[in-house]
């Protein structure tokens, strides 16, 4: 049994006999996955908070009247962590992680479960700001099914937050029939993602799509009659939903683990929490280094599915273990676009559009900010969005995710005719 500690020296740890992962989402079955993959045949225990088997996501949003059920990655994925994990418990949060120098041990809802390893994967919680409670929200898939059962013809829907989901799930409610309101306290649509300039690009895909925008309006309060705004204005509604970010949901684990502000686990490339050996973090609960993008929060789905496997290669010692060659990868279907960003924008990125928005396919190209604002001669690209250009996700991605800064003739890169490929410069 471990003495329980918070700080344990970081030395090197024998190949684990038992693994205990924490949460049953994306990022927890793909670890599930890969230990079973990389041959691991102790004892794997799964933790879950949601009762539920493992389900995708993005779907919850963009196919809320589409698919009227869970995506159960059992049948996306075909991972079935009842297959492939010895002890699973759907319905057992844990609720506290003690460490010692000869292992870990979950404290749970009703047990202690001792393991020589622990994955944290669990994922990230809604933001909900003081005075939100009666809004309603979108997560899980019990979220969805509550949504779905609301969702009407003539509906006062509104959303507060026009980031990522408040977007997605605004265009697919006003499909629907639903009269919806997007209050966004910002002065652009996904300005804290994109940046303003490029957010305020696809403002007019709000009123296209039969949704109304509202910009500047920061809401104090919700209640069953609508919200109030922060100038005293009251805004009716049938229904309030708010979209305004997700923080990792690590606040059982303040004391044990360093976290960053967000919440976040920093970890290494492979994932390792460090001067915790025993300790791992995949998914949104994890800030992970990258050679090439430095510091990459979670929140991104392509990060759950594609770390736990590295990570896995690293706490098992399985030879070649390398964490982070791929670029960071966010996609969105909204309001009746296709957003792609890969990379990492840098706060003060300069931006340069490729293309011209309104016609047709359009990209922003986010530029190194060392480079200055430069828009010919070498850039260093820090990020990529793609607009309303599916086909091109794959090449830019592969652009993006070399291990190494790309770098673009800019002349070049911004002449919609040709391939970005076909810019890249050679390294400096
Ligand atoms: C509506 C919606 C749409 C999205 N669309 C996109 C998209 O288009 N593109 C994109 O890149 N990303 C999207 N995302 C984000 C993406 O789904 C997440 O990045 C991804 O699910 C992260 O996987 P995860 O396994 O780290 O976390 P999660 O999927 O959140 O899974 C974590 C699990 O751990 C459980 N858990 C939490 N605390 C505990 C505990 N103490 N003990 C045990 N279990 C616990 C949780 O209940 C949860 O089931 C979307 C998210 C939502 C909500």
């Amino acid at each position: 049994m471990p003495e329980p500690t918070t700080a344990t020296p970081s030395q090197p740890v024998s190949r684990p006999r038992t693994v205990v992962v924490v949460g049953a989402g994306l990022a927890g079955a793909q670890t599930v996955a890969a230990l079973r993959a990389h041959g691991f045949d102790g004892r794997v225990t799964l933790l879950g908070a949601e009762g539920v088997p493992p389900y995708d996501r993005p779907p919850l949003s963009k196919e809320l009247l589409t698919r009227p059920g869970p995506v159960w990655l059992s049948e996306d994925l075909g991972v079935d962590v009842e297959a492939l994990a010895d002890d699973v418990r759907l319905a057992e949060p844990a609720r506290a992680l003690e460490l010692g120098p000869d292992g870990v041990a979950v404290v749970t809802s009703r047990d202690r479960v001792e393991a020589d390893a622990v994955v944290l994967a669990v994922g990230s919680v809604p933001v909900v700001p003081p005075g939100f409670d009666a809004s309603a929200l979108l997560h899980t898939a019990a979220d969805a099914e509550a949504l779905r059962s609301a969702l009407r013809p003539g509906l006062r829907l509104v959303i507060v937050g026009a980031g990522w989901i408040g977007a997605e799930l605004a265009g697919v409610a006003a499909g629907a029939g639903a009269e919806v309101t997007v209050l966004e306290a910002a002065d652009a649509p996904l300005s804290r993602q994109l940046g303003r300039e490029v957010g305020a690009r696809l403002a007019g895909w709000y009123a296209d799509a039969g949704v109304r925008l509202r910009t500047g309006a920061a809401v104090a309060a919700v209640d069953d009659t609508g919200v109030r705004l922060a100038d005293g204005e009251h805004v009716p509604a049938d229904l309030v939903l708010t979209a305004v970010g997700a923080r990792p949901a690590s606040g059982w684990l303040a004391g044990a683990l360093p976290l960053d502000p967000r919440g976040a686990l920093v970890v290494d490339a492979d994932g390792r929490v460090p001067g915790h050996p025993r300790v791992w973090a995949v998914g949104d609960v994890a800030s992970r280094a990258h050679p090439v993008f430095g510091t990459v929060p979670g929140g991104h789905w392509s990060a759950a599915l594609h770390d736990p496997d590295p990570t896995v290669r690293a706490l098992l010692g399985v030879e070649g273990a390398h964490g982070g060659g791929h670029a960071p990868y966010v996609f969105s279907q909204q309001l009746g676009h296709d957003l792609a960003l890969l990379g990492l924008p840098a706060a003060d990125s300069p931006v340069v559009l490729r293309g011209t928005p309104g016609e047709g396919p359009w990209a922003a190209l986010y530029l190194d900010p060392a480079d200055g604002a430069a828009t010919d001669g070498v850039a260093g690209v820090r990020a990529v969005l793609l607009v309303d250009s599916p086909r091109d996700v794959g090449g830019v991605r592969r652009l993006m995710s070399r291990g190494e800064p790309l770098r673009l003739d800019l002349a070049r890169a911004l002449d919609p005719a040709l391939r970005l490929k076909a810019a890249v410069a050679d390294p400096a």
